[in-house]
């Protein structure tokens, strides 16, 4: 149909989102001939430095931790077969309230339109297929997830040409057992904060409101790989205390919601490219 190969592009916020957030589904479709663009928007700064040191601690420099970063993401990149890796290179606005979100060069303070032009010109230099990024609430409301949805979908708009995109997300059943198995290995799970009116913000999505389930089984292996991939960040990255074992039993499916389509392809439904092949 087309004279370019089908194009995947994922978009994420820090080295390691790749992994935790659709390592199945860029390994598969990797594995399936497909092209798979990985554009990357920060630079990591803002997580842990070599010897678990915190941001903010003494000791710790973000541009240190950022090259260091920077390797595990192209050893991840190598692992999921990912063909093409692109790095917006904005700071690292740490997590919401930090003094980080302010600081000159943030992800968070750069205006939309600005990180919107730069991955327009990715998307017209690559013209995937498929766009897969966060909700609106960044999946669990870190700002620069926040953010990288915000410029993902405004620059959707300035170049109007991909037939599909995605939201990552999480049934309300996995996030159930998610929780369970986090208690299971002696980790807090933090339950969301209650807002001021009182009600929870649900992280992920009812079960019967995903569009889209797919089926990543037999790349579990890479999909930890990758993220052990991010060894300086092994503290923060929960699913490497399961073992590869365990990860691969309860993680096997990705699922999105689909929030653009111009295929008509039929939802429910277990393929990103349904409809465009
Ligand atoms: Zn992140």
């Amino acid at each position: 149909m087309v004279d370019r190969p089908l194009t995947l592009m994922a978009v994420h916020a820090h080295p390691d989102d790749e992994a935790s957030g659709t390592g199945g589904v860029l390994a598969r479709y990797a594995a399936e001939g497909i092209r798979t663009v990985l554009v990357t928007c920060t630079d990591g700064g803002c997580g842990d430095g070599p010897g678990g040191v915190k941001p903010g601690d003494p000791g710790h420099d973000p541009a240190a931790v950022a090259a260091m970063r920077r390797e595990e993401l192209e050893a991840s990149c190598e692992v999921l077969k990912v063909s093409h890796l692109e790095l917006l290179d904005f700071a690292d606005s740490g997590m919401m309230g930090w003094p980080t979100n302010d600081a000159p060069g943030s992800f968070w303070r750069t205006p939309v339109e600005d990180g919107a032009a730069r991955l327009a010109e990715l998307m017209r230099r690559y013209q995937p297929d498929v766009v897969v990024t966060y909700d609106e609430n960044g999946f669990y409301g870190h700002p620069d997830h926040i953010q990288a949805h915000r410029i993902t979908m405004a620059a959707l708009e300035l170049t109007g040409m991909t037939p599909k995109v995605y939201w990552t997300t999480a049934p309300h059943s996995m996030v159930r057992k998610f929780g369970e198995v986090m208690r299971e290995f002696g980790a807090d799970f933090d339950e969301p904060e209650q807002t001021e009116a009182g009600e929870m913000p649900e992280i992920g999505l009812p079960d019967e409101e995903i569009s889209t389930w797919v089926d990543t089984t037999q790349f579990a292996d890479q999909k930890f790989d990758a993220l052990a991939a991010h060894a300086s960040q092994g503290e923060n990255i929960f699913f490497l205390r399961m073992g590869k074992e365990r990860f691969n039993d309860l993680w096997g499916v990705e699922t999105f919601v689909r929030v653009r389509d111009t295929t008509g392809a039929a939802v429910p439904e277990n393929d990103l490219f349904a409809g465009l092949r």
